[in-house]
């Protein structure tokens, strides 16, 4: 019985085994199944979040891209209106310079007109008459007659030279005797000190324009450049109160506008009466001193106190040194002082 009850019992156990068995198994499935399931839900939630976080990760990349660009945008809109601001502000210098010039070149040009001309003068009677100095000049000539009798103006062009210009002056000076120097602008910044030493003695500035050019084969505007640019030349080397007062063409060209132009800047224009002819390759100082002692007085007289000019326009036939010219010089002079001849430059001889 005993057994039979522990086998029935054990049956039970058996059976209840069974059940526990089967209820075991059920758990477990059931939490193997709920792992799974929290494993899925978990897996899920995982990937949604490193969707999440990739997609943040992605989004901070982007606002830090856009960030940088817009950055780069500012400095760039930064750089471009610093750059708009110097512009403008080179552009208001510029006016400004502009607006000064031309303040200074209408300043000038009054003061330039404010100066007697002596383009009106009447026609001296005939038995008078020497020469005239402005051959292409129709309404305002001038005549040598004005001059007083036994003088005469020596006048050098194409200066200040560092070669020929200081030994002319200590010429002029062992004699006392004074000239007028008709000087080209674009030499007078590099030689100024000379330019300084020939007024300094007493001499006469003249105005032969800016590059040495022929007037009359450039444009109005450009002629009147010529002349003004010289005009302020001189005046910033020798101080503003200098005003030359006379224009003398290079090579003589020059038609009724540059008259026109000169007069309106206030200067006198004058050519010659008695050229020298020491440009010429064939002179020498002796022929220089014969052609300079023709005279008996009331003579504008040609010389040269520098070679060329304009080398850019070489004229062939001119010589290229100007050393007979200083040499000649000194005869000139005790010649004519023996004639009792004067000498006086353009100004004292015309103005006066
Ligand atoms: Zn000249």
């Amino acid at each position: 019985m005993n057994k039979k009850y522990l086998a029935k019992n054990n049956n039970v156990f058996f059976e209840n085994e069974s059940l526990f068995n089967f209820s075991n198994t059920l758990i477990i499935s059931s939490l193997i199944a709920l792992f799974f399931v929290a494993g899925i839900y978990l897996k899920i939630d995982s990937d949604k979040k490193q969707k999440f976080l990739e997609e943040v990760r992605q989004n901070n990349e982007k606002i830090k891209q856009e960030t940088e660009a817009q950055k780069l945008n500012l400095y760039q809109l930064e750089q471009e209106k610093q750059n708009q601001e110097s512009l403008l502000k080179k552009e208001q210098q510029q006016r400004l310079a502009l607006e000064n010039e031309i303040k200074q070149q209408q300043k000038q040009s009054e003061k330039y007109q404010l100066l007697p001309t002596i383009n009106e003068e009447k026609q001296p009677d005939n038995s008078q008459l020497t020469a005239y100095i402005d051959i292409n000049l129709k309404n305002r000539k001038f005549w040598l007659t004005k001059m007083p009798k036994k003088t005469v103006a020596l006048t050098f062009d194409d200066g200040p030279s560092p070669k020929y210009t200081e030994q002319v002056l200590d010429i002029l000076k062992k004699y006392n005797v004074k000239a007028t120097f008709f000087v080209v602008g674009y030499r007078i910044e590099q030689y100024c000190p000379i330019l300084k030493r020939i007024v300094s003695e007493g001499h006469e500035l003249g105005n032969h324009t800016y590059h040495h050019n022929f007037l009359t084969k450039i444009t109005p505007e450009l002629q009147q450049q010529e002349m003004y640019k010289t005009q302020l030349a001189i005046n910033n080397c020798v101080g503003s109160s200098y005003v030359p007062r006379w224009l003398r063409s290079p090579y003589g060209d020059q038609d009724e506008t540059t008259l026109e132009i000169a007069h309106n800047l206030g200067l006198n224009t004058v050519l010659w009466s008695l050229d020298t002819n020491d440009w010429r390759p064939s002179s020498t100082s002796k022929s220089i001193v014969s052609q300079a002692i023709k005279t008996h007085g009331q003579d504008i007289i040609l010389m040269h106190d520098a070679t060329e000019a304009n080398p850019q326009l070489g004229l062939p036939e001119s010589s290229n040194s100007r050393q007979n010219t200083v040499n000649s010089l000194e005869d000139i002079i005790i010649n004519l002082q023996g004639d009792q001849i004067n000498f006086v430059t353009m100004s004292e001889g015309f103005l006066n």
